[in-house]
């Protein structure tokens, strides 16, 4: 017992200080993407046919937060002369549109938060999880905010086994025909007023499944979401970010 007393006063409180105090994250993490819109139009077109997700728009010179699964090809193929990827890891919005970005000012996600949703679950928010077809990325990235560092418990925020218990629902996966009638039902069984969240490029374009025909891909094509977290999957500071922007 004196050992783990001991243990605890050495160790000290491990919880991380965010949202108190920024906190910096690893040298390759990718968030934010800089694009520079004077950059060479045959390199962004370059870029953009390099591109998996089909996620750079090289006329309107944008890239599609929702699609982009930060794998860094632009980035290298233009040594950061077009994209340069920041590690500003607050990306969650409130609307598809805001996830395509030119570079400039970002849509602030606290303004854009309904007040009655603050105002409903600021103290109070349970969410059931769904995995519509996910890799398990998105899920263990979410599950590793109930860990001590992240601590989501601290802000009234917890995963709970029944949607009947829930506020709303959290989805994650590219959503295939075969979970569709699991993810209406479970919508369903989530009593009124409700909230749907949409963590991961896969439930907000199909990610790498985008134009599959197994995958519905959007989960705003089904259900009415109302927080979008992109990422592939997100770091868990994003997925806190977003929920404590969006609800607190
Ligand atoms: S980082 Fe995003 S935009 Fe760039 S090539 Fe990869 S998927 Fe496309």
């Amino acid at each position: 017992m004196l050992k783990i007393i001991k243990n605890k006063l050495e160790q000290g409180c491990r919880t991380s200080p965010y949202p108190k105090q920024p906190i910096a994250l690893y040298e390759r993490y990718r968030g934010r993407p800089e694009i520079s819109r004077d950059c060479d139009p045959v390199l962004i077109r370059q870029c953009a046919e390099a591109c998996p997700q089909e996620a750079i728009d090289p006329v309107k010179v944008t890239i599609d937060l929702g699609r982009c699964t930060f794998c860094g090809l632009c980035e290298m193929l233009s040594q950061g002369r077009f994209v340069r990827f920041t590690q500003n890891f607050e990306l969650g919005t409130a609307s598809r549109a805001d996830l395509v970005t030119d570079g400039g000012a970002y849509a602030d996600l606290a303004s854009h938060a309904k007040q009655h949703f603050k105002k409903l679950f600021g103290r109070s928010l349970q969410l059931r999880q769904v995995s519509a077809a996910g890799c398990n990325s998105c899920e263990a990235d979410t599950n590793v905010l109930n860990t001590p560092f992240f601590d989501l418990s601290r802000f009234g925020i917890d995963f709970v086994a029944s949607p009947r218990h829930a506020d709303g629902i959290h989805v994650t996966g590219p959503i295939s025909l075969n979970m569709k009638a699991a993810l209406l039902s479970t919508y369903e069984a989530v009593p009124s007023p409700k909230v749907v969240i949409a963590s991961g490029s896969c439930s907000i374009s199909g990610g790498p499944f985008y134009g599959s025909e197994q995958v519905i891909g959007d989960l705003g094509t089904l259900l009415p979401v109302d927080l979008y977290i992109p990422g592939c999957p997100p770091h868990p500071l994003t997925t806190l970010h977003a929920l404590l922007a969006f609800f607190k």
